[in-house]
């Protein structure tokens, strides 16, 4: 697109789409005064905002570096997502050690420990452009050398496993009846190929080549392969225990790591990942409880949202992101803040809101 075109363009989102940050953000003055090369990649960039104007973020970096070597927009963008104020600056701090603080949802109630707990971490190597730029034997490749570190992780007893992929004719392949059951159970990631978010950005392209997941045996640590990161990796397990999950998959991500070349990370940042929202302990832990009382038996999660935004918590339906309620009023909760918080404040943020929100629940119940 010629470049003036491109600035009205972004100009009208702009004023019709206030929400989306990348045309909030977007300076058609800088945007001139980078050279040919640099506009074209800012405009891959920023394309899936474009051409998706209800976008809420609207720019996925394709490589590790372009945080950095687009700084005026994505910083800009960062800040006001995180809602960090632009004169603070970001740093990323890692803290992993739950011992101390309070962890078993148990020890509040009996009956908020029924629930199903996951916590992810995105993590992207250095060694491979971010999923949006990668050509398809890039993603053969990628799912090839996370094989072999499957391979290496699976001689572990503690993390002993199989790995399933969805690329034709590989060597690990499983049919379309495992597939599906794989993503209602709630494993694996769904068909990328139906997103006009991932598509532009060219997130979701080769589907479904180099995509799959590594599985434990008791089905508890589990890795993507060529979701919206490189690798996603997760603890899951029904409980209330979140220091035992948390230490689950910490122990997991070390030992993967020492078989992978180095993850992309900045000081700042912490962990690159492709979409910004992602950025920092790259982590998003989610509790899968019901709260039908909140939600109406799940017909309405207007409340439940302005509760749970209060507390620091997103909502999401039990089906993953753009969702609805189960009927039993079955919701996926998790701490909205990713970037310049640990993952041990995470975990105790996630705690404190989950108590809150069952007291909200319960309290209504008896009266
Ligand atoms: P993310 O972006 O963090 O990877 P998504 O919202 O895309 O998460 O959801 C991915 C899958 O994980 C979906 O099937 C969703 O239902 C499932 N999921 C999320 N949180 C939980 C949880 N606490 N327990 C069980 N399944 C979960
Ligand atoms: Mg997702």
């Amino acid at each position: 697109m010629p470049s003036q075109q491109l600035i009205s363009t972004v100009e009208t989102i702009k004023q019709a789409r206030p929400e989306n940050l990348m045309a909030r953000h977007f300076d058609g003055d800088y945007y001139l005064s980078l050279n040919p090369v640099l506009r074209q990649r800012l405009q891959k960039i920023i394309a899936s905002g474009v051409e998706n104007p209800d976008s809420s973020m609207g720019a996925y970096a394709m490589n590790p570096q372009d945080y950095d070597q687009f700084a005026p927009l994505f910083d800009a963008m960062i800040h006001d997502f995180h809602g960090i104020p632009s004169s603070v600056e970001i740093k990323q701090i890692h803290d992993w050690d739950t011992t101390r603080t309070d962890c078993d949802l148990a020890a509040i109630d009996p009956d908020l420990a029924d629930v199903s707990m996951r916590v992810r971490v995105a993590r992207n190597v250095s060694t491979f452009p971010l999923p949006g730029a990668m050509d398809k034997q890039q993603r053969i490749d990628f799912e090839n050398l996370a094989a072999s570190a499957f391979n290496e992780l699976a001689r572990d007893p503690a993390f002993g496993g199989k790995y399933l992929s969805i690329t034709p004719g590989s060597p690990h392949e499983i049919g379309a009846g495992e597939y599906d059951r794989r993503v209602k159970a709630h494993q694996m990631f769904k068909d990328m190929s139906a997103d006009r978010y991932l598509n532009v950005a060219g997130i979701s392209g080769d589907w479904p080549y180099g995509r799959g997941m590594y599985v434990s045996n008791d089905e508890e640590f589990l890795v993507w392969v060529g979701e919206e990161d490189h690798l996603r990796i997760m603890a899951m397990q029904r409980g209330g225990n979140l220091g035992e999950l948390f230490e689950r998959l910490n122990t997991g991500l070390e030992k993967l790591t020492l078989y992978l070349p180095p993850f992309a990370t900045s000081p700042k940042y912490g962990a690159i990942t492709s979409c910004p929202t992602n950025l920092g302990a790259g982590m998003r832990a989610s509790l899968h409880m019901k709260l039908p009382k909140l939600t109406g038996n799940g017909s309405d999660l207007t409340r439940l949202k302005q509760e749970a935004s209060h507390l620091g918590v997103a909502v999401r339906g039990a089906g993953g992101e753009h969702s609805d309620a189960g009927e039993d009023g079955l919701v996926d909760i998790s701490p909205s803040a990713r970037l310049g918080v640990t993952e041990m404040q995470i975990m105790q943020k996630l705690y404190e809101a989950a108590a809150a929100l069952w007291k909200l629940e319960t309290g209504d119940k008896r009266g």
